[in-house]
């Protein structure tokens, strides 16, 4: 008999998370969460579900959350997905909609689920150098392809392209599904979202573990014409999940709904990144241009790897990637509150 089991195995390669450490004491600055929490509407709207209703399943289709988003974005309902956190939202359109015998593409220096998937659905993939600024380059997808996915801005160097760039990316390649991953795009970024109704071959992902503080709830979304959407759905209902649960729905739809929360709490996280790239600046750093919620920052004097566990001695947390070779010079470090970030700049100079 064939052992297939053992081939999952030894060659399916795990998606490895950034540390979850107990918070005591700890300044944890390596996965990208916001520090300001999540709405306090929303927190009463999940705290109302949890009193009195969760003994009854949840709509399965989320109708109330995808009216909220639709009109959050000004596109019919029919054109938008939600799922447990915009990991599930990937991990199903991975299956439906990029698998084909010409190769998936995405860049080299990217979100590391991205090839993960491609060998959980044996999709044939090709990597993309980033360019010599660590941007991704529209002039190097210019090959036959199956569908090509990357984020805006980019992770984990925050690097964001501008609209132009994307639709260049969706008529280039007007034959296949072009996925833009939206999880930062709060921080600075332009959504592609607006060009939905033109493409047909365009999905936007989001997620509401950032910008909304939510990571703990795992609510993720995208937004694509119908086509794309139906498929999504066939894939996610042939698993008979539920999209989400009650208290996760509730929260939701009151997070989009408190805009003056979320404007005050993306503007507090961007205003601090510039401080604090200023500081690292200050201090000998190079930080590529960030439109995320962390910044990815090298000292041409310092080893990364010794800085990271140096700042760990002195209880702040933040991500050091041993590879790909060519960032192994990096930290990328969340933007957490002034106070955090503070911190951070004070056990740098003692390091330094
Ligand atoms: N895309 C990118 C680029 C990310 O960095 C992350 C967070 N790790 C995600 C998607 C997934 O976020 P979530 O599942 O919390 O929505």
């Amino acid at each position: 008999m064939s052992q297939f089991w053992s081939k999952i195995v030894h060659t399916l390669t795990p998606y490895v998370p950034g540390e979850q450490p107990k918070l005591t004491n700890l300044i944890k600055l390596n996965t990208n969460e916001n520090p300001y929490g999540p709405s306090p509407k929303a927190l009463a709207a999940m705290q109302a579900q949890i009193a009195d209703t969760l003994k009854l399943y949840p709509d399965a289709a989320s109708t109330p959350l995808l009216q909220t988003i639709a009109q959050h974005y000004g596109v019919p309902v029919d054109h938008v997905f939600v799922g447990n956190g915009s990991d599930e939202v990937l991990a199903l359109l991975f299956p439906a909609l990029l698998k084909h015998d010409a190769p998936l593409l995405f860049p080299d220096i990217t979100y590391s689920f991205y090839p993960v998937y491609c060998g959980l659905y044996e999709i044939n993939y090709q990597t993309v150098p980033l360019n010599a600024r660590f941007e991704i380059d529209v002039a190097d997808y210019d090959r036959p392809c199956g569908g090509i996915i990357f984020p805006n801005p980019n992770a984990p160097t925050g690097v964001g392209l501008p609209l132009a760039t994307i639709e260049e990316f969706l008529k280039r390649h007007a034959d296949c599904v072009v996925v833009v991953d939206e999880a930062y795009i709060d921080f600075g970024g332009e959504t592609a979202v607006s060009l939905v109704a033109q493409y047909p071959n365009l999905l936007v992902v989001q997620t509401l573990s950032k910008s909304r503080s939510l990571a703990g709830l795992r609510v993720g979304l995208a937004i694509g014409q119908p086509h794309l959407i139906e498929a999504l759905v066939r894939v996610k209902d042939s698993f008979n999940s539920y999209p989400l649960d009650r208290v996760a729905q509730a929260g939701a739809v009151a997070a989009f709904e408190d805009v003056a929360y979320f404007d005050d709490t993306r503007s507090k996280v961007i205003a601090t990144r510039e401080w604090f790239t200023a500081e690292l600046a200050q201090l000998g750093f190079e930080t590529l241009p960030s439109q995320a919620n962390f910044v990815f920052t090298r000292h041409p004097q310092h080893a990364a790897a010794e800085l990271a566990t140096a700042l760990r001695e002195r209880s702040i947390i933040v991500r050091h990637f041993k590879r790909p070779e060519r960032i192994a010079q990096f930290l990328r470090i969340t933007i957490g509150t002034p106070e955090e970030c503070a911190a951070l700049v004070t056990a740098l100079k003692e390091i330094l």
